[in-house]
C-alpha cells in the first residue's frame, strides 16, 4: 500500500509513524508513507496556501491552486484509488470502513487548516471525505494519523500474529473480552477462575459470553445490530 499525506505541517507525523506498529509497517515496506508538503506546491513567493473567505466570515480558508498542483503531481505518477479530505462532517471513521479501506492499494490523503479547504476542492478533487470523530480538530493530521493506524495495522502481515487484528473489538460487530496478565492475584483482585482452567473449549465460551455481556452495556446500539442478523 501507498499512502501520500498533504499536509502544511509534516512534522506532526514524526511521532506516530517513528514508533511502533507503524514504523515496523514502513520499514518492512509493507507500507509506504510519503509527507508533502503543500507549500511547495504554492506558486506565492511567501509560499501562502491560504486566503481571506469570500463574503467574510471568521478565519482564513486553503487555496485550490496549491491543492490541485500537488494532486496533479502525484496523479501523473501513481494511479489512486481514492483522494481523501479528513473533514469533520465526512463519513464517521468505524472499523468496517478501515477494513474496506485497507484493501486499496494508493492513497492520497489531504489535511485541511483554519476554517477549511475551498468547497471546489471538495467537488472536483476529492473521491471521500472521512471524519474521526464529532468534534473539530485543527487540523487534519492527527485525523490523517489515526486513519493510517487504523488501515495499516490490517494489511496482512503488519501484525506478528495476523490473527490478532481479526479478535479485536468491532472485527465481528462485539467489543472485547477482558484480558489478563500475571500475576494471578495482586491486592486481592483474582484473575477468573474460568481463565486458569486450561478447560479451551470453556474458556471460548465465557469470552464470548463476557463480550456479548460488554457490547450490551456499553455498545448496546451494536448489540441491537447483532440481535437483528
Ligand atoms: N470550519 C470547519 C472546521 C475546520 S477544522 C467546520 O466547521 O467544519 C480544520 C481542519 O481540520 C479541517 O479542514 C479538517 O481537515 C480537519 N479536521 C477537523 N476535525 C476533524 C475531524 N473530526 N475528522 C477529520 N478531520 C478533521
Amino acid at each position: 500500500m501507498r499512502i501520500d499525506i498533504i499536509t502544511i505541517f509534516p512534522e506532526m507525523f514524526d511521532g506516530p509513524f517513528t514508533a511502533s506498529i507503524i514504523k515496523r509497517a514502513i520499514e518492512k515496506k509493507h507500507v509506504e508513507i510519503n509527507l508533502h508538503n503543500l507549500r511547495d506546491y504554492s506558486t506565492d513567493k511567501h509560499k501562502k496556501v491560504d486566503d481571506y473567505a469570500f463574503a467574510g466570515g471568521a478565519g482564513m480558508v486553503m487555496q485550490i491552486e496549491p491543492v490541485d498542483r500537488c494532486i496533479s503531481a502525484l496523479k501523473a505518477e501513481c494511479q489512486y484509488d481514492e483522494v481523501i479530505y479528513m473533514s469533520p462532517d465526512g463519513l464517521l471513521l468505524d472499523q468496517s470502513l478501515s477494513n474496506k479501506i485497507s484493501l486499496k492499494q494508493n492513497l492520497i490523503l489531504l489535511c485541511g487548516h483554519y476554517k477549511g479547504i475551498d468547497e471546489r476542492i471538495r467537488e472536483h478533487l476529492v473521491s471521500l471525505e472521512i471524519s474521526i470523530g464529532n468534534y473539530v480538530l485543527s487540523g487534519g493530521e492527527l485525523a490523517a494519523a489515526v486513519l493510517t493506524d487504523s488501515i495499516v495495522r490490517l494489511i496482512p502481515g503488519v501484525l506478528n500474529d495476523e490473527t490478532s487484528a481479526l479478535s479485536d473489538s468491532y472485527q465481528h460487530g462485539l467489543v472485547s473480552p477482558p484480558t489478563y496478565t500475571r500475576p494471578r492475584s495482586y491486592k486481592g483482585w483474582e484473575v477468573p477462575e474460568i481463565l486458569l482452567s486450561g478447560n479451551e473449549a470453556k474458556i471460548e465460551v465465557w469470552k464470548l459470553d463476557q463480550a456479548m455481556e460488554r457490547t450490551a452495556r456499553r455498545r448496546p446500539e451494536l448489540y441491537d445490530k447483532l440481535k437483528k442478523k
